[in-house]
């Protein structure tokens, strides 16, 4: 467990006026602290109303005072939460008093890291708590909540322990070079790291999903000049976001707002017409437009009920299918007597029929945004992980790792290759979890020899 000298101060809450402001602190001296500024013990956790007065002994503000007596803290330290008015001066002030007092000003993520290196938490738990933070949808923050209370982390554990036990068998036979492993052992070992395999698999499949949840759905609205796109985004973000108007080409750039569908955070894309006559700037419009269909994650083709759909341009046509597009056909107010409308969706798709002038059928179009939204993100088993960038690169090394491993296998190479692999691989998990576990790999080693062999 690291020990931390020195303690460490901050504004928890953010700068500005509010109804109250809460001040950290965490290391060796936050409780001695407590006792000087409030002049009583604080029984841990438990909040308390008392002065607080600066070293000069002058008022500040009556605030309410929590210690929390490590381990069992957040940090893993004593640590005090001072929760003063909610004005920036008072906030400044008892912040200033406690760097007079010794304290030194804590440095980003610091709490989160010093909960970590005291164990409190592993790596991809401390990253959980800025996806926490910073989630803006229902889908986002169940992620970052289980992967906060260790979903991840156990998952991983789970990968390791399997890895683990193969690295014992095999390490077995590393001092016995002329020795192959007997077919059992070498079955078992396989077995093993094949189950780790499919597991590393599995979560690397998520790292789509944690993109989109931590970065929205890029939801791009596309169409043909004046089929309605504006009007559709004004509907969907219940504002008047875009100009709507009967001239065609009016959005010429693009419009870009964040929206929640249901549980889902998007990225809503009003883009300019598709229009294949375009010059000039309404040129570079459909251009961006294009730009962002490339990108896109999912796609509102919106068409005009009472006309023909006309063909798609190609850079469009090979982006859009039927797993990650609807289509909007709007202006069935227009319809008249007709049943049907004119616009003919492309086989296959998903297609809504609304009227963005009066809003009709808008709620199955929210519906069904919601529903592809789902099935563009993967779960592991029931459990919602998303990992990030930097879990799916160690991943992706560890994945390497194991898929030498099993080539080593078939190609009966040395244990102590294969062994190498296995290590490679353990050490990419470490770096996921912060560190390599490598007490509980010697317990297993020696748990699984056989004395004399
Ligand atoms: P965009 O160019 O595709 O973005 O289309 P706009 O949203 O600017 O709309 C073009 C024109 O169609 C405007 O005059 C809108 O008022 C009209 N419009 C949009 N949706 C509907 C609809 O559902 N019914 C009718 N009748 N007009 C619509």
């Amino acid at each position: 467990m690291a020990r931390h000298t020195d303690t460490i101060a901050a504004l928890a809450t953010p700068a500005g006026t509010a109804a109250l402001a809460t001040i950290r602190i965490s290391g060796p001296d936050a409780r001695r602290l407590a006792g000087e500024i409030f002049g009583c013990v604080l029984a841990p956790r438990v909040a308390t109303h008392c002065d607080y007065a600066d070293c000069s002994g002058s008022a500040v503000d009556d605030v309410v005072a929590t210690l929390f007596a490590g381990p069992n803290s957040y940090t893993g330290e004593d640590s005090l939460e001072i929760s003063c008015h909610g004005s920036p001066f008072i906030a400044r002030k008892v912040l200033a008093d406690l760097l007079a007092r010794g304290c030194r000003p804590a440095g980003p993520g610091e709490f989160t890291q010093r909960a970590f290196l005291n164990g409190r938490m592993d790596l991809s738990q401390a990253e959980a708590v800025m996806d926490l933070i910073s989630a803006r949808s229902e889908r986002s923050l169940a992620a970052a909540r289980q992967v906060l209370r260790g979903a991840l982390a156990r998952h991983m554990a789970e990968l390791v322990d399997g890895i683990l036990a193969a690295l014992a068998t095999v390490e077995a036979y590393i001092d016995f070079p002329d020795e192959d492993l007997p077919p059992e052992d070498r079955s078992r070992v396989e077995e093993r790291v094949s189950a780790a395999l499919r597991g590393t698999n599995l979560l690397l499949a998520t790292e789509r999903t944690g993109t989109l949840l931590r970065e929205g759905i890029r939801t791009v609205i596309l169409g043909e000049p004046n089929v309605g796109k504006s009007s559709v985004l004004n509907r969907i973000l219940g504002s008047e976001r875009a100009i709507v108007s009967p001239e065609p080409g009016t959005t010429r750039d693009f419009i870009e707002e964040r929206v929640n569908v249901g549980p889902h955070g998007l990225r809503l894309i009003d883009t300019a017409g598709l229009n294949p006559d375009a010059t000039g700037i309404e040129m570079l419009g459909v251009n961006r437009a294009l730009e962002n269909a490339a990108v896109a994650d999912l796609f509102l083709l919106v068409l005009d009920a009472t006309r023909p759909a006309p063909p798609l341009p190609p850079p469009v046509r090979d982006r859009i299918f039927s797993s990650n597009t609807i289509v909007v056909l709007n202006k069935t107010d227009l319809l008249g007597d007709r049943d049907h409308p004119v616009a003919v969706p492309p086989d296959g798709y998903q297609a809504v029929a609304v009227c963005a002038l009066s809003g009709d059928g808008f709620e199955p179009l929210l519906a069904e945004i919601a529903r592809m939204a789902e099935g563009l993100q993967t779960t592991v088993g029931d459990e919602r992980i998303a990992i990030n960038v930097r879990h799916a690169h160690y991943l992706a090394e560890a994945r390497v790792c194991l898929e030498d491993a099993l080539a080593k296998i078939a190609g009966r190479d040395p244990a102590e290759l294969l062994a190498s692999d296995l290590r490679g691989a353990l050490n990419a998990f470490g770096e996921i979890s912060g560190k390599v576990d490598n007490e509980r790999m010697l317990d297993q080693l020696f748990a699984s020899f056989c004395i004399g062999k």
